[in-house]
């Protein structure tokens, strides 16, 4: 059990603490096809079905437990305040330059911060890097999900090294399932299919280790708790969920089914629909339940291997739709 205090600025400025705690339990797994076609309707979506444990005080905590980031900003001064107690989390805050009549726009810069968002089964840590500014347009980006499909990594690892347009705030999570990538599986170390273990449409399916079984019930896996304790804590405006490896993404309409277009183009990755698997309890589904105005989240199934290139450029096209939300 660890806890985390994650902040996010409210958008006018002024101090915001948020606090949370989780719990992660365990995981192991193996290889997907993460098709959200028929059975994924976009806007089909029910509301979260649990509870996570989840602690979120409404008046900043100053220090709790495991981890606590606290940050005050004083919108007339422009001053800000950062204190960290934590043995994971190394904050460095780099306020805006503020000139005359940028005062009440300007927004403090937090260069990067990061926490644990709590423990996988087999006592890895899960950990989330937050970068740019607190308050913008709020991006989460989860490089691995399936142990066994970890090419998202290397562009998390490209997204902390890119400068982060003003106005967005990224959250990168280079792996919520790291005991199924120790292991090679697709699935965490308790058999489930992290990617069928959310609230929204769970349904019981297969078996311990099947490739999508689903968990003994909704939200039943530490990583999964760790992920939704997070996303309600900081309300993503798009999230971003990388598997391997059809090489595509799933198309959609609206403003979502631009985006994905939008990313589509910028990275050459075809809109194609992916089909084959019952798509229950999905991660992208209930991402797109989590925002207070219609959240954005999609899966992007890249190829086989990635190279720095290819992953800077998926980098780069996080930024730039990020920018255009
Ligand atoms: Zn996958």
């Amino acid at each position: 059990m660890t806890g985390i205090v994650a902040m996010k600025g409210c958008r006018t400025c002024c101090a915001v603490v948020a606090a949370l705690a989780l719990a992660v339990a365990a995981c192991s797994g193996d290889d997907e096809l993460d098709r959200q076609g028929a059975t994924d309707p976009v806007g089909t979506v029910d509301p979260p079905a649990m509870s996570p444990a989840i602690s979120t005080p409404t008046a900043p905590s100053p220090s709790t437990t495991a981890a606590t980031v606290t940050t005050s900003v004083d919108t007339t001064t422009t001053t800000t305040t950062t204190t960290t107690t934590t043995t994971t989390t190394t904050t460095t805050v780099a306020p805006t330059t503020t000139t005359e009549g940028q005062t009440s726009t300007t927004a403090p810069t937090v260069a990067e911060t990061e926490v644990e968002l709590g423990r996988s089964a087999e006592g890895r840590p899960i950990t989330a890097i937050r970068r740019g500014t607190p308050g913008g347009t709020t991006v989460l980006v989860i490089g691995v999900i399936h142990g066994d499909e970890d090419a998202g990594t290397a562009i998390v690892e490209a997204l902390r090294k890119l400068p982060v347009p003003a106005g967005i705030e990224l959250w990168l999570v280079p792996s919520m399932n790291p005991d199924g990538q120790a292991a090679g599986t697709r699935q965490n170390a308790n058999g489930v299919d992290l990617n069928r273990n959310f609230p929204t449409n769970w349904g019981p399916l297969g078996q311990p280790g099947d490739w999508q079984y689903a968990g003994i019930g909704p939200v039943s896996e530490p990583e999964t708790k760790a992920m939704i304790a997070l996303s309600e804590q900081v309300r993503p405006d798009l999230t971003l969920w990388y598997h391997q490896d059809l090489f595509r993404i799933n198309p959609s309409t609206g403003v979502d089914g631009e985006i994905r277009r939008r990313y589509a183009d910028l990275t050459g990755l075809p809109i194609l629909e992916v089909s084959g698997g019952t798509y229950t309890g999905t991660a992208s589904q209930w991402s797109r339940t989590i925002a207070a105005e219609g959240g954005i989240g999609f899966t992007v199934e890249l190829g086989k291997r990635l190279s720095a290139d290819g992953a800077r450029q998926h980098a780069e096209a996080v930024l730039a739709v990020s920018g255009e939300l």
